[in-house]
């Protein structure tokens, strides 16, 4: 489907193991000032100050976790490194460094790990981190990137997923639904053209679904936006797996209930008509899709008047006390459970395996 942009194909045993990562990591220049030493020695040396250090990693494989065949690399680089980005992002800290350790078979030649690169390379020059290490192996199949992201935040500033307190406002950043939407029309399309290769594939009313599918971004605004508003949340998650488990993630962590409001889920219009063409609820797909990784957080109800007006933020409900339980108000005002998954038959292959599994 994707065309072949870079017909060259250098097997990686031209380089061995040093040239490679040399070649591959030549471009990334050092931009933070915590960052001593990066790529070159057994280790890289960070000099905190006087900040606390927030540290957080993701796996991704081939296969469950990403499909080449719809997947570029160079988004895939990209896309890799906004996860993890995301995760600092939800401590409310400042992400400043990554590591990348790539195990890749030798069926991937070397210009597949520069697109790649290219990709983290990006990321890294627009969120200002810089790359100070990794490892690389060779796998049996296929291609693993794990990427582990270093921030730092003064401990006043940090923000965890246990100080919401009932009667708090529960915010969201952005819309949902639509990274899940999206990787569900790359797949569509896919079978389309293995059917059929002559099928150029018409993503044009999917524009928004397709890039929050392959290229998200990681919201570092919006820990700026209440920087400047005045706002520190009182406990944050970023949402990965779907906007249900994060809220039960928050709940269960914080020890208070929740009720969250159907009519008030952020949904951007190409959600709303890609559901009713695919005959899919968009409520069932905001809170069961995953891979949104836009914010979930808490606030106190004194905060309100600060964040109301604000286009990027959305209230979707309201803590209560534990004993109440964490629940959905539809639309028709009935009040039911609200459930990790699989609330409505979605579909969970290639998540990740949660602690509540
Ligand atoms: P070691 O044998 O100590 O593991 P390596 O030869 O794997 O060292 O790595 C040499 C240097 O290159 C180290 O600074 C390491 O962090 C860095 N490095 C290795 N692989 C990668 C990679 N895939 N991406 C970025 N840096 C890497
Ligand atoms: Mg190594």
């Amino acid at each position: 489907m994707l065309e072949d942009k870079n017909p060259q194909r250098t097997p990686l045993s031209e380089y061995g193991e040093f040239g490679l990562i040399d070649h591959l990591t030549q471009n990334f220049e050092l931009q933070q000032e915590s960052s001593h030493t990066g790529i070159g020695d057994d280790a890289a040396v960070i000099d905190p100050g006087s900040d606390k250090i927030v540290v957080s990693t993701d796996l991704l494989m081939e296969g469950v976790h990403f499909d080449l065949g719809f997947a570029p690399l160079k988004h895939l680089g990209y896309k890799a490194v906004m996860v993890n980005l995301s995760d600092i992002y939800a401590m409310n800290a400042t992400p400043t460094q990554i590591t990348v350790s790539i195990a890749v078979s030798n069926r991937f030649p070397v210009e597949a790990l520069e697109e790649l690169y290219d990709g983290i390379h990006l990321a890294c020059k627009i969120y200002k981190v810089d790359l100070v290490g990794g490892d690389t192996t060779s796998s049996q199949q296929g291609l693993a990137i794990s990427i582990t992201a270093i921030g730092k935040a003064g401990e006043e500033t940090l923000v965890y997923r246990n100080g919401a307190k009932p009667n708090d406002l529960l915010v969201v950043s952005g819309d949902l639904g639509a990274a899940y939407l999206g990787l569900q029309v790359l797949k569509r399309e896919q079978e389309v053209f293995k059917v059929n290769p002559q099928n150029q594939p018409d993503l044009q009313p999917y524009t928004y679904l397709v890039e929050r599918q392959l290229k998200p971004e990681a919201r570092g605004d919006i820990k700026e936006l209440l920087a400047e508003l005045g706002v520190k949340p009182t406990s944050m998650i970023d949402i990965s797996d779907g906007l249900s488990s994060e809220i039960i993630h928050l709940c269960k962590s914080s020890k208070v209930g929740c009720n969250l409001f159907e009519d008030k889920i952020p949904l951007d219009p190409q959600v709303i008509s890609t559901c009713e063409e695919f005959q899919m609820s968009s409520s069932t797909v905001a809170l069961g899709g995953g891979e949104d990784y836009e914010l979930l957080f808490t606030i106190s109800q004194d905060d309100y008047q600060k964040i109301k007006a604000n286009p990027n933020l959305s209230v979707i409900g309201h803590m209560t006390e534990e004993k109440e339980g964490i629940h959905l108000i539809t639309r028709m005002n009935t009040k039911i459970p609200l459930q990790a998954r699989g609330w409505n038959a979605l579909n969970d292959e290639g998540k990740e395996i949660s602690k509540d599994d």
